[in-house]
């Protein structure tokens, strides 16, 4: 019988098909499932109208046999196959199929780059069956047609089309198995647990049974009696025909029929994950691009190789069909925490990482999920702070850190999901803040450190707490770059006490420790010279402090956080930076009198003793390292 060839173009996508070493074979059952659930659905359609056709709904299945001895998988369908014409046409032109028309759309040059690629990234329909078979015959009956047509092809030569003899309406795919070769076990395909799990995998929501053989260890009785007269029992395999796929996906189902104790019981099987999640979100959408989608927003962070927890993302479905595992295109980095399922008819099953990107449908998806999961976490904050508290302990850096991204895109679609540790001793949003400020503060104010616990004990903040102004503890490196994006909050700017200017005092206060600075010139230049340190620029008084003698602040760009920061940073060159330090005295303070003392009485000797131990004191209370911990202990033991 003579070869009809395929058209140019499949015959080259074809053969790249055949030889591509793509990993992803097992893709090949996903799609032909697909066909045969599509095909079912439009006899189903068919019989709504036309009493001939003589099924019900519940007598459609896609049925899956293998042939282990002739290497051979057959999926069947009771659908509403095709016709001589339809199968040439459909099976003998791959330029139909969604993956080639993209091609179509690509520059002859990127096309030929991307060949291999787009093979592994697309669902290829009908001919990814190459990718694993070495013949393919497709025995099929058109709905109302009185024969059957046989078309058969070993690939990219070409295929023959005859006439045949099929008693019912549908289709059976045989997929002739590729002999094994050293980089794949293409005979792996032929076990059913293999398969089964195939069907879990990408087809378990398809709408139609999909039923196997399976086969079962029994125990059933012999015959025989033992001694006792209790019948002998052994062990046999009974098969027996089973649907393998569950159907109805859960986020498919009515919120009335599924609860959410369900959905969660779902989430922690799928995820592995033993912690129940923080939120549950069920979405029904319909509009200019309708889904169904079940966000989960987990308990725990899980996103770790250890707990071989699933990939990052949402899982995409197309009609109950898995179409990306791990879509991380859905949402932002910022929500990427998120765990569940987007189902869309509207989406294709064509549809690679590198179009999702410019794909309108997923783009308003992913932009409504994002309001959906930013108003759940703001309904828990404000219901229930302790759990959103523990979220921002799992997840809150990822938010901080979109807050930072792209040059501030979306810091205002995400402030209000910000909180930090406060002077009020818990955790609070800027709207909290800025909403419990008293009338005469005008600024946000923070302090930060390696921990809250050194933050709060920085002693430049106790004159900002006893004006009854709340303080925002820091403790993480991006928390200053996010103020610093945020600029200001409902107007407010934000104040480093440690740092900045607080604003508290007067014109004529200022002047007033200006000219004290000045008078004190003498033993302030002292202290600076008898301490020694060259990246101590500056011995001054302040007013910021209240019982603390003295504190340590930095001049120019590179502050102390700065330089603590990088203390643990790979680079030696870099964890040598110090900032320029200033030490600030409080003049009214007995150590600070002492030292004053010391130096008017001409006891030198005692005040640079004296000035060298409030400067390592400063920097410890800083959390700056100390240059000399020895020297610094010998000083204080001197005075005993
Ligand atoms: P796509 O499904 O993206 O259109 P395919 O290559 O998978 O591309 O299939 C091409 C066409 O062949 C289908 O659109 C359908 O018309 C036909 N077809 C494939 N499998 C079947 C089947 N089991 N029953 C009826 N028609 C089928």
């Amino acid at each position: 019988m003579a070869k009809k060839q395929f058209k140019a173009e499949s015959k080259r996508l074809l053969d790249l098909m055949i030889n591509s070493i793509y990993t992803n074979k097992e893709i090949f059952l996903r799609e032909i499932i697909s066909n045969a659930s599509d095909a079912i659905d439009k006899l189903c359609y068919i019989s709504l109208t036309d009493d001939k056709v003589g099924l019900d709904r519940a007598d459609y299945r896609i049925r899956i046999t293998v042939d282990k001895d002739a290497r051979t998988i057959t999926v069947s369908d009771n659908g509403i196959g095709m016709s001589q014409e339809e199968a040439e046409k459909n099976l003998g032109v791959i330029a139909k199929s969604g993956s080639f028309k993209f091609k179509n759309d690509m520059s002859a040059e990127e096309a030929e780059k991307d060949d291999i690629s787009i093979i592994g990234q697309f669902g290829v329909g009908f001919y990814s069956a190459f990718m694993v078979s070495d013949k393919v015959t497709v025995i099929t009956k058109k709905y109302g047609e009185e024969k059957g047509v046989k078309w058969e092809s070993t690939g990219a030569d070409g295929y023959t089309v005859t006439e045949c003899d099929k008693y019912k309406p549908g289709t059976d795919v045989i997929m002739h198995i590729k002999e094994d070769t050293e980089e794949e076990i293409y005979g792996s395909f032929l076990e059913i647990w293999k398969l089964k799990a195939l069907v879990k995998k990408y087809s378990d929501y398809v709408r139609w049974p999909i039923v196997m053989d399976i086969t079962r260890q029994e125990q059933q009785p012999t015959g025989e009696e033992d001694a006792d007269g209790k019948p002998i029992m052994h062990t046999v395999n009974v098969t027996s025909p089973e649907t393998v796929n569950s159907m109805v996906p859960i986020w498919q189902r009515a919120k009335t029929e599924v609860t959410d104790e369900e959905c969660v019981e779902w989430y922690k099987e799928t995820n592995r994950d033993q912690t129940d999640p923080a939120a549950v979100l069920r979405i029904n959408a319909e509009g200019v691009v309708s889904y169904k989608a079940m966000l989960f927003i987990p308990g725990k962070d899980i996103d770790n190789a250890i707990s071989g927890a699933t990939k990052k993302g949402v899982k995409l479905y197309c009609n109950g069909v898995l179409i990306m595992e791990d879509c991380d295109k859905l949402l932002h980095d910022y929500f990427e925490f998120a765990r569940g399922v987007v189902d869309s008819p509207d989406l294709s099953l064509n549809i690679s990482r590198e179009i999702l990107q410019h794909n309108r449908q997923l783009k308003v998806i992913g932009q409504n999920l994002e309001k959906k999961i930013k108003a759940e976490l703001e309904k828990m904050m404000r219901d229930d702070r302790p759990k959103y508290e523990t979220f921002w302990k799992n997840f809150g850096i990822h938010i901080k850190c979109g807050v930072c991204d792209e040059y501030g895109r979306y810091t205002d679609f995400l402030k209000d999901l910000l909180i930090f540790y406060t002077s009020e001793e818990s955790m609070r949003s800027l709207k909290e803040y800025v909403d419990t400020m008293p009338e005469s503060q005008k600024a946000i104010y923070y302090a930060s450190a390696d921990t809250v616990k050194h933050a709060m004990a920085l002693p430049q903040c106790e004159e900002v707490r006893s004006r009854g102004y709340e303080i925002l503890y820091l403790d993480h490196p991006i928390d200053e770059t996010v103020l610093m994006q945020l600029r200001n909050y409902e107007g407010k700017g934000f104040v480093n006490v440690l740092t900045e200017d607080l604003g508290f005092q007067t014109e004529e206060e200022k002047k007033a420790a200006e000219e004290k600075v000045v008078e004190n010139k003498e033993v302030l230049d002292f202290i600076r010279d008898s301490i020694g340190d060259e990246k101590l620029k500056q011995v001054t008084l302040s007013s910021k402090l209240v019982s603390s003698a003295c504190c340590l602040t930095s001049t120019g760009g590179f502050t102390l956080e700065m330089e603590k920061y990088f203390r643990n940073v790979p680079s030696e060159e870099m964890r040598k930076l110090r900032a320029d330090r200033v030490l600030e005295l409080n003049a009214e303070h007995p150590a600070c009198l002492a030292i004053k003392k010391a130096y008017d009485d001409g006891d030198k000797d005692k005040a640079a003793t004296l000035s060298k131990i409030l400067y390592a004191q400063s920097e410890l209370i800083a959390g700056v390292e100390i240059e000399d911990p020895t020297a610094y202990a010998d000083l204080v033991c001197s005075l005993f």
